[in-house]
């Protein structure tokens, strides 16, 4: 079996320009970085503002097991696919953070035959956006203390600064740390600690925004920590909003890559799927909408989580309807949820695969539940057997919805036309019926029970003291038309990551809430959620290194 890395490195791919130019960008249009990646210009993109847009395809999963889903490969395949059927189809799809990629995760380019190139690079530093958010979110840092240093007049309350400072790097060392020791020409010493870059506001504000001006804005509404009398302090206060848009100018313009068959992506911007929305960008989603006849994208962790998100977050603020949801499964992951352990995946099983499939049929109904027409791509693995996929098949067919075996993992594009073509049907059907879950006039706590109930399909939902009134008095400073981010496992309906399936009747407690008033949306922490990543006992990092050609080893 060939590798990820040793694909990608046989790619033919194509010089940049030329991909470009087959979507109708010329040179002038585009700001090349190296032979084969470029980021499409400021100018270009607010030139395609009066276009048309094409159809948006969200691909989605069930809930992620150890076993692996395959959203990207699948997103990155049938983008292939549909190009292959004679669409123009563009993938959209998010960066991958650096750190992780030196602990255990694998890439984030896709997978096997369905990959995005050069997936080295896009999994390292790309085209350097993450480090000009990690500039950008370290700079309000420095002026805070700054600000405090010099006479504080302000006057923040150096124990309520809720803003903390990011790195790209899984290191738990840095997780809580007091900065300011040493003396008086140091500052004053406080406690604050790390996040890892994803996890900033200001990643989930570069994915959000809709060009510069509202970037500027966003970023002067980041509310940085509270005054001593309890009031609101915001990076506009603090007159950094100017300085953090500068820094991330260029990388606010979409990143141009490939797939392996040529065909467009645009890889940009890549928030935490926990406490942020997780999704690519706005602008990257917008260009290609206005580009292409098919863009197809993909949100983080399976649908109750990346699904709600990508259409009550970024959908909403962005005025954007999807045409259609594609849902992953896959026969290893269905059997996890039937109650199969990781090490009995290789054992045929079907009636765990229909125990399995409650979890594909919650999900099925809850798409459904936002109004939009879905197929479920089956991502083949080697180790399916067709009594396991005729399971599955029946199982959607009772629900009205086709499932359809994919090979675009061992196959390329030619190994998904199928769900292509399926795609396109349910496109050209005009079923799509796109409504919220919710909306913004909804109170913040009743937009907390309605995903909890209504998606969740919990009985019940607690919030730790204080959290109701918080929600109220955010409401009073007018931020209660925002929607609600909802961070929580991702391994199931519930809290309790153990709880496959399709559980129902549990309790859903909020621990916390915080408010991202530049990103636009409120964050009701449920369950604990890690924002900085440690590295194993063994990282990736021990056996990464450069052969002899200059070729990276070892990264995935
Ligand atoms: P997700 O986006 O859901 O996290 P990815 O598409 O990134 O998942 O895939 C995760 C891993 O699983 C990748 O390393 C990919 O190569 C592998 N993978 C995906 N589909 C298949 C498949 N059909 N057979 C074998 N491995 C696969
Ligand atoms: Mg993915």
């Amino acid at each position: 079996m060939t590798s990820d890395i040793l694909i990608a490195r046989a790619a033919r791919k194509l010089p940049i320009t030329e991909v470009a130019a087959r979507m109708g960008l010329g040179d002038q249009e585009i700001l090349r970085y190296g032979h084969d990646k470029a980021k499409i210009a400021h100018h270009a993109v607010a030139a395609l503002a009066h276009r048309p847009r094409g159809h948006l395809v969200l691909v989605t999963a069930i809930n992620p097991t150890p076993a692996g889903e395959g959203k990207t490969t699948t997103t990155v395949g049938l983008g292939d696919a549909l190009n292959r059927i004679g669409k123009r189809a563009t993938v959209c799809i998010r960066e991958a953070s650096l750190g992780p990629n030196f602990g255990m995760k694998g890439g984030a380019a896709g997978g096997g035959h369905a990959q995005i190139v050069p997936m080295e690079e896009m999994n390292l530093h790309f085209t350097g956006d993450f480090h000009a958010v990690t500039a950008a979110h370290n700079l309000l840092a420095a002026m805070i203390d700054n600000h405090i240093y010099w006479g504080n007049d302000l006057d923040i309350d150096t124990r309520r600064i809720t803003w903390r400072r990011v790195m790209d790097m899984n290191d738990r060392a840095l997780r809580d740390v007091v900065v300011g020791l040493g003396g008086v020409s140091n500052g004053f010493s406080r406690q604050t600690g790390f996040d890892i870059t994803v996890a900033s506001e200001v990643m989930a504000i570069l994915c959000l925004a809709r060009d510069l001006d509202d970037l500027h804005k966003r970023l002067g509404r980041i509310v940085v920590g509270y005054t001593t009398d309890r009031r609101p302090v915001t990076a506009r206060d603090l007159k950094a909003d100017g300085a953090m848009t500068v820094l991330l100018r260029d990388a606010l313009q979409p990143n141009l890559v490939q797939t392996l068959e040529n065909n467009p992506a645009l890889v940009h911007g890549g928030p935490f799927a926990n406490i942020a929305h997780g999704c690519n960008s706005v602008i990257a989603t917008e260009t290609a909408l206005r580009l292409s006849d098919y863009v197809v994208t993909e949100a983080g962790f399976g649908a109750d989580l990346g699904a709600e998100k990508f259409l009550d977050i970024k959908c909403r603020l962005a005025g954007l309807s999807p045409a259609a949801a594609v849902l992953v499964a896959t026969i290893r992951a269905l059997k996890m949820n039937g109650g199969v352990a990781k090490e009995e995946l290789g054992t045929k099983d079907v009636a765990a695969v229909t125990r399995g499939c409650a979890n594909l049929g919650r999900h099925i109904e809850n798409l459904r539940g936002f109004g939009l027409p879905l197929v479920v791509a089956l991502n083949h693995f080697a180790g399916d057997t067709p009594a396991e996929i005729q399971a599955l098949q029946a199982y959607c067919a009772r629900h009205g919805v086709t499932a359809i075996p994919c090979h675009h993992w061992s196959k390329g594009g030619a190994g998904a036309e199928d769900l292509a073509s399926r795609v396109v049907e349910l496109v050209e059907s005009k079923e799509a019926d796109f409504h919220n879950l919710y909306p913004d006039s909804m109170p913040l706590w009743q937009k907390i029970e309605t995903i909890c109930t209504r998606i969740y399909r919990a009985a019940h939902v607690e919030a730790a003291p204080g959290v109701r009134a918080q929600l109220e008095l955010w409401e009073e400073e007018g931020h209660g038309r925002l929607p609600v981010c909802i961070a929580k496992t991702q391994y199931s309906f519930s809290t309790d990551p153990d709880l496959r399936g399709a559980p129902e009747g549990h309790v859903i407690p909020v621990r916390e809430v915080r408010l991202n008033a530049g990103a636009g949306f409120v964050v009701a922490i449920c369950g604990q959620i890690m924002t900085m990543p440690g590295l194993p006992r063994h990282p990736s990092a021990e056996t990464i290194a450069l052969n002899d050609l200059g070729q990276i080893e070892g990264l995935f």
